[in-house]
């Protein structure tokens, strides 16, 4: 007998999220709300399938990591969610009905599930290669501060993570070695052509609307029939939901260490994890993500990223995210988070201290810079400028 298409989604779904639940969770463990034909689940339900406490916020308030109580906190008509302490972005935003809060069916599989049990993902944590992927190079330099080019630090930033990868017992590659560009189907392929492989591209960000902006952000690919996070929020029932790949979960596995040890080590705004349709994110068929580093054109940070030491504590940083996420396929118990980290440095400060005087100097003014640096409420998108992250493809 074949079911109908959409109750066939649903027997899925609750097949999936059984599967990947070692407790033997009966299917009426999740209660689908349908609203104009698309399938919700409450806040109290998700709440109480992971057995986290989950908080509201009302619209507009400021959800931090330093306020916020809740493992699970959403806030009221948005996509800002805070998992464990970082900022995510939900494909749709969370509605009201009947007095209840209701998320999408597709952000509890997509964005939920891989974010809090970013362990029981399906062969998370496979890694033999790590393909590095700084930005632009050659005639494309990205974007560029008064203290130079995106593309020279951001391969700076991966010659700087090649060797600690490398100590780890990991192989790595890396797209470009120097000043030159390479296409982006050319670095998707050479990810897709190593065995057990990761791609880690590395950017700095920029905008042209608000000079104030700063912070990280970390993208990995938008799910099949869900907007990106800098689209406008499009309601789930204009849309096919179809499953995702297995890929998907990884990437945002992936996400998730990487992004939490940038949180937990370097003391910057929390912009968060992201959806983007990026042609690198698009062509590269293993797990994927795609950082970006600060602002180029915001005035402190623009400086840090300027300071080797920043750009060694960024590699630090990023190459413990990676460590954690290979960790995952091994220990299958969840990765460090945010809170963790800052536990982790304040106990032994000797992590921050760099050798060398000119670059200790260096530092005494940037942590400076990062007290003065304004850190703007949350921002859904930072409108890129026309850059190559976003290019499309040229077959
Ligand atoms: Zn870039």
């Amino acid at each position: 007998m074949f079911l109908p298409v959409k109750r066939w989604f649903a027997v899925a779904f609750l097949a999936s999220a059984i599967a990947i639940s070692q407790k033997a969770y009966a299917a009426d463990n999740w209660k689908i709300i349908k609203v104009r034909g698309s399938d919700y689940l409450s806040v109290d339900n998700i709440s109480q399938f992971y057995g986290l406490p989950a908080g509201m916020a009302a619209s507009g308030e400021k959800v931090e990591f330093e306020t916020v109580k809740n493992p699970l906190e959403f806030v009221s008509g948005s996509r800002e969610v805070m998992i464990n302490g970082a900022r995510s972005w939900l494909c749709f935003p969370v509605i009201e009905q009947d007095g209840k809060y209701l998320v999408s069916r597709t952000d509890v599989a997509k964005t939920i599930e891989p974010l809090v049990r970013p362990h029981r993902v399906q062969n998370v944590g496979k890694v033999q290669t790590v393909v590095l992927d700084p930005g632009h190079g050659g005639y494309d330099r990205g974007q560029v501060s008064r203290f130079g080019y995106e593309k020279d630090f951001a391969l700076d930033v991966a010659r700087k993570l090649r060797p600690l990868l490398q100590a780890k017992g990991l192989r790595v590659i890396m797209t470009r070695e120097s000043d030159y560009f390479v296409p982006l189907e050319v670095r998707a392929q050479i990810a897709n052509a190593a065995r057990d492989s990761i791609f880690v591209s590395i950017h700095f960000n920029a905008t042209n609307d608000d000079p104030n902006a700063t912070g990280f952000e970390i993208f990995s690919f938008t799910p099949r029939g869900a907007p990106s996070t800098s689209d406008s929020a499009v309601a789930p029932s204009a849309l096919s939901t179809q499953p995702g790949s297995t890929v998907d979960a990884q990437s945002m596995a992936l996400s998730a260490c990487i992004y939490h040890s940038l949180l937990g080590h370097l003391p910057e705004f929390d912009r968060g994890i992201k959806r983007a349709r990026f042609a690198v994110l698009r062509l590269t068929k293993v797990p994927a993500v795609l950082i970006e580093g600060g602002f180029l054109t915001e005035k402190g940070e623009c400086k840090l990223i300027a300071q080797k030491d920043w750009r060694a504590r960024l590699a630090h940083a990023i190459g413990v995210g990676i460590e954690s996420y290979r960790a995952l396929g091994i220990k299958k118990q969840p990765p460090l988070l945010v809170a963790d980290y800052r536990k982790q440095i304040k106990s032994s400060p000797t992590d921050f201290v760099v050798p060398d005087a000119e670059l200790k100097e260096a530092d005494t003014s940037l942590m400076e810079l990062v007290g003065k640096s304004k850190f703007l409420p949350a921002q859904q998108t930072s409108t890129p400028r026309a850059s190559l992250e976003s290019a499309p493809i040229v077959p």
